[in-house]
């Protein structure tokens, strides 16, 4: 069986990165057989820019390198591409318009599983961008129906520091874990049937033994989702 070539614009952080190379190629390996891997083109950002420019709010410059990272995946050959963090699908329209290959965006496999459980109400975990912009959220409910929670301002703050001071540099700490479960609690008080963990290095940190509530882990759906679609 053929693969199609998966393009993954990554380095957001690469703590996360390196998961989804790990699950794409388990996943190959699943599917296919003990010596079979996945066929897939990285592009790795320096995170530091990265982050630089979206703590300055400078989304134009963040979305020219976007669009920069998923022109160097079509050249190389890429089928479709991922980008490998929710955040940065916030510029997710205008990547898609300036090439030719299509886009697997994190939030729709995430959403189709949700539904397929049957589940209305969710919480979402993530950046303050994808907390408390629409490009994520409204992708929830506009296309899918999903009824959004976020968390209330001061755990937004707890839950965006841990990413950026601990996560996103690999440090994964039992009190930050503590400090999720409460928050998972707390939405789970205020009716989350489940909960999307909408940046891909939460999975570092929480597992599903910290949520009475299913855990909608994007890194690994997301990646899952992408060897289906190099498969089929
Ligand atoms: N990986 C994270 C996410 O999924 C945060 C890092 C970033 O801002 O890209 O949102």
């Amino acid at each position: 069986m053929s693969q199609k070539v998966i393009g993954l614009i990554g380095g957001m952080s690469w703590e996360s990165s390196s998961e989804y190379y790990r699950i794409i190629n388990q996943a190959v390996r699943e599917k296919l057989g003990g010596l079979r891997s996945a066929r897939c083109l990285m592009w790795s950002f320096d995170f530091g820019e990265i982050e630089a420019l979206q703590h300055a709010g400078r989304w134009d410059d963040a979305t020219a390198l976007m669009i920069d990272a998923a022109q160097r995946l079509e050249r190389g050959g890429a089928d479709f591409f991922l980008i490998c963090t929710n955040t940065m699908h916030r510029m997710a329209d205008q990547v898609q318009a300036a090439v030719g290959i299509p886009l697997l965006h994190i939030a729709d496999p995430t959403a189709e599983r949700i539904k397929a459980r049957g589940i209305k109400k969710v919480g979402l975990l993530g950046t303050a961008f994808t907390m408390e912009q629409d490009f994520y959220k409204g992708r929830l409910k506009d296309k899918f129906g999903l009824d959004v929670l976020v968390p209330e301002a001061e755990d937004r703050a707890t839950v965006h520091r841990i990413i950026y001071e601990e996560l996103v540099q690999g440090r994964v700490e039992a009190q930050s874990r503590e400090a999720y479960r409460k928050v998972i609690a707390r939405l789970i008080e205020r009716g989350a049937e489940a909960v999307i963990l909408g940046c891909t290095e939460i999975m570092l940190l929480v597992k599903p033994e910290d949520s009475r509530v299913p855990l909608f882990d994007t890194t690994f759906i997301h990646a899952e989702a992408a060897v289906e679609r190099a498969l089929s």
